[in-house]
């Protein structure tokens, strides 16, 4: 059975991770599957209940409360991260780990004693991350040691942002669900490698973007799909939906070609739009006026910011997905900051596989 805990009920979840269970935590980017890092058969469990391969390496997270003063000592005193690295290598994560952590960026560095090639999928590096919830903080503090945690959803699926989403994916898969209300942020963080030399490649986009990250040395981004410079996991297709989803521009920008392919395309099937920003209800009238369909249509960022279209990105898509829809039609975010970004990225690895409109 899958239980439900207040976030203050941090002691009883503590106390099922020390015992090999696991349980759902809440972060500020979305909720993790937490399981003791330095527990393998706890480790391989989280690889059940996710359905994930196990060439899929985990992040390890961690504390300042963990670590003590000096963050990169105390990463080496747990048996995250290696002792002997070149100096460049050290300088740079350095930096990085005093002046990002805690917060939504996740550094690949060299593997420390302790780490399992479980965690790793036999990978030299391991991806290290100091969350900035306060029940997650709590709840490693209270653990005593550093936890595994991908995000709490079936392998390929739409990450959790709820205590309920997290349900909706692994009820009686796990033991506990730790509720700490939505998540402030709403997608994965930024996965960076500091490499040997001291500079650092982005993985993975997230909310931590090029600008901040170059505090500590040259920054720049690994080849989109996998290649030696890219990172295990990082899948083409990721982050979706069941029904077909399909990128689209903003509806009045769309071609009689394209209204008339997307017709075709929902046939007398139920359709669900989703636009970037403005009027829900101007958005369905335009809607109807142009395919003479009757969408239900969700806006993404009412402000037009991206920091809101990313706190709203997966509780929309589950919700389209929930109504059974034939087509899902999502306007492409801005991609002008590095939030922007990460929406960009999450919504191409969404669709991808799903034949594009025609143009
Ligand atoms: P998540 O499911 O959000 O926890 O995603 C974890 C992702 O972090 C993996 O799929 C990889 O893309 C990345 N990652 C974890 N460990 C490593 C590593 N040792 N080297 C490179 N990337 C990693
Ligand atoms: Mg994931």
């Amino acid at each position: 059975m899958t239980i439900t805990l207040p976030a203050h009920d941090v002691g009883h979840a503590a106390a099922i991770l020390q015992d090999g269970g696991l349980v759902a935590m809440p972060t500020e980017t979305v909720y993790g599957l937490a399981a003791d890092a330095y527990n393998g058969e706890a480790i391989a469990k989280v690889f059940t209940a996710k359905g994930r391969p196990a060439d899929d390496p985990l992040i390890v997270h961690v504390t300042r409360g963990l670590c003590g003063s000096d963050l990169w000592d105390g990463l080496v005193h747990l048996g995250v991260i290696a002792q002997d690295v070149p100096p460049a290598q050290s300088a740079t994560a350095r930096v990085l780990l005093e002046a990002l952590a805690p917060g939504p960026i996740t550094l690949v560095l060299p593997r420390g004693v302790r780490m399992s090639d479980r965690i790793t999928a036999g990978l030299p590096d391991v991806a290290v991350r100091f969350p900035a919830h306060h029940v997650a903080i709590a709840l490693i503090d209270q653990v005593g040691g550093p936890l595994v945690a991908p995000s709490a959803n079936r392998f390929g699926r739409i990450s959790p942002t709820t205590a309920a989403a997290v349900s909706a994916e692994l009820d009686e898969r796990i033991d506990a669900i730790l509720d700490g209300g939505p998540c402030g942020i709403g997608v994965e963080s930024t996965v960076a490698r500091v490499e040997p030399d001291g500079t650092i490649t982005i993985l993975r986009p997230g909310a931590v973007g090029a600008d901040s990250l170059s505090i500590g040395g040259e920054v720049r981004l690994a080849p989109r799909d996998g290649g030696s410079g890219g990172s295990p996991g990082r899948l083409a297709s990721h982050y979706a939906p069941r029904a077909p989803l399909a990128l689209v521009e903003p509806v009045s920008a769309w071609s009689e070609a394209r209204v008339a392919d997307l017709i075709g395309r929902v046939g007398i099937g139920h359709w669900t739009h989703v636009a970037w920003t403005g009027d829900a209800l101007a958005t369905a009238r335009s809607l109807q006026a142009r395919t003479g369909l009757s969408p239900d249509v969700h806006v993404l960022s009412p402000d037009g910011r991206s920091a809101s279209g990313a706190r709203q990105l997966y509780a929309v898509l589950r919700a389209a997905d929930d109504t059974g829809p034939a087509l899902v039609t999502l306007e492409r975010p801005p991609a002008d900051d590095a939030l922007g970004q990460a929406l960009r990225d999450r919504v191409e690895r969404a669709a991808h596989g799903t034949a594009p409109l025609a143009e």
